[in-house]
């Protein structure tokens, strides 16, 4: 018998600096003991102010703490304080994170009113410039982000390296007495790409409270040896994600397992899962994606959690899988409202099980739980409320009363006027 009990949870974090990302009184941190930070991108056309403020809007409901936008050319940056304003009106005060490639340079210097209403800029190291011209057009981007106090995120992508300093590793790695493989090169030179840009940015006044770093890769493999690399050699925040992670099941595996990797290491400040949406989509998947990683390793709470059963031979008809959607449903389109309301309630479980062989024993360890009736068993749905059955539910209005106890249980135990 062992004499020291099994740990749980997630490693020590690493011990980053932590960074503010802010929008008025909105205070997002990023970084140090601050829990992990979720965020998203818009896939709106940025000139499009209107369409890209309702998604954003949407975005923001949905549980996404920052939302970047791409800010690629003079009509995007000149819609950035048009869409800030229409959010504030709406009363969303998510911070903006605005995407610049090739011409931030430019657009920052040339829309000061972007500039301001933007509350971080991702720079990617590999696409501000070839040759003379990067030093400048980089030292440009950091000049405004120090002058307007705003924080940037030096980006690198795999897909977007910067081929001279690419082309510098390749030349020292071939003076290695035994030469690293490819692979490991291309590692070096994205955790390189990143660092040295950190460095310069420091060099040109930034502060080094005001430096995030990432290098996205789209390989589940590459991106845990990166970061885990990237994470001992450096204690800026990092920001997490797989680049590329594809549509529907794969790219939600794919960010889970690799994210879930690194997180469980203590590495990784703020993730973003880069799906590719299905066509007509909802873009807030994945924000909702990214929750419920935090929420599912124990991370963070965001929303009730539904624990339903897979279903069986036992379960014939389709009513417990209606029920355990549409209770999943109405738990996250309830959360905009109830985080106000009745704080706290994220943390609730309901158990939505569909049969008697282990729906009450999983019913009573949930908060709410209801056990329907499998095949050749009674019609009847028992009802726990904390451990102790509670009802039976009948007939055809299961789900309906199923949620009035849901909600009056929230009410009781959530409402401020209870706590
Ligand atoms: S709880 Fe019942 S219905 Fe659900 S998987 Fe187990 S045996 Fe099947």
């Amino acid at each position: 018998m062992s004499n020291t009990a099994i740990p749980s949870g997630p490693q020590a974090r690493r011990g980053s600096r932590s960074v503010l990302v802010a929008h008025g009184d909105r205070k997002i941190w990023v970084g140090g003991d601050a829990p992990v930070v979720v965020q998203s991108m818009t896939n709106t056309d940025t000139a499009d102010a209107v369409a890209t403020a309702i998604q954003i809007k949407d975005l923001a409901r949905a549980g996404s703490e920052l939302v970047r936008l791409t800010v690629d050319r003079p009509e995007a940056a000149a819609a950035v304080p048009y869409i800030r304003d229409q959010l504030d009106k709406m009363g969303i005060d998510v911070p903006l994170v605005g995407d610049f490639h090739y011409n931030g340079h430019t657009l920052l210097t040339d829309y000061p009113d972007c500039a301001q209403a933007l509350s971080k800029y991702r720079i990617n190291p590999g696409n501000v410039g070839k040759g003379a011209k990067r030093d400048t057009q980089f030292a440009q981007m950091i000049e405004v982000a120090v002058k307007y106090d705003k924080p940037v995120r030096i980006g690198v992508n795999w897909g977007s390296l910067d081929q001279a300093l690419l082309a510098r590793i390749m030349d020292e790695n071939a003076a290695r007495e035994n030469p690293w493989s490819a692979q490991a090169v291309m590692y070096e030179a994205l955790i390189t790409s990143a660092i040295e840009n950190a460095v310069r940015a420091e060099e040109l006044g930034m502060g080094r409270d005001k430096i995030i770093l990432s290098c996205k890769v789209s390989g589940v493999q590459d991106l845990i040896a990166v970061y885990r690399e990237l994470g001992k050699r450096c204690d800026y925040p990092l920001h997490l994600g797989l680049t590329e992670a594809g549509m529907g099941s794969k790219g939600i595996v794919a960010s889970t397992a690799a994210l879930s990797v690194l997180l469980q290491e203590g590495i990784g400040d703020t993730i973003r899962i880069s799906l590719t949406p299905e066509p007509g989509g909802d873009r807030t998947k994945e924000v909702v994606v990214g929750q419920e990683i935090l929420q599912t390793m124990g991370l963070r709470k965001f929303t009730p959690m539904v624990i339903a059963c897979p279903g069986c031979g036992r379960t014939t008809s389709t009513t417990f899988q209606e029920l355990a959607d549409d209770i999943q449903t109405y738990l996250r389109d309830s959360m905009p409202e109830w985080k106000k309301e009745y704080p706290g309630v994220e943390a609730m479980n309901v158990a939505v099980m569909g049969c008697i062989v282990n729906g009450p024993g999983e019913s009573k360890h949930a908060n709410i739980g209801i056990s329907l009736p499998g095949t050749g068993e009674s019609p009847a749905a028992p009802v726990f409320v904390d451990g102790q059955k509670f009802a039976t539910l009948r007939g055809e209005n299961i789900v309906q009363e199923f949620q009035a106890i849901v909600l009056d249980y929230v009410k009781k135990n959530y409402g401020k006027a209870y706590v």
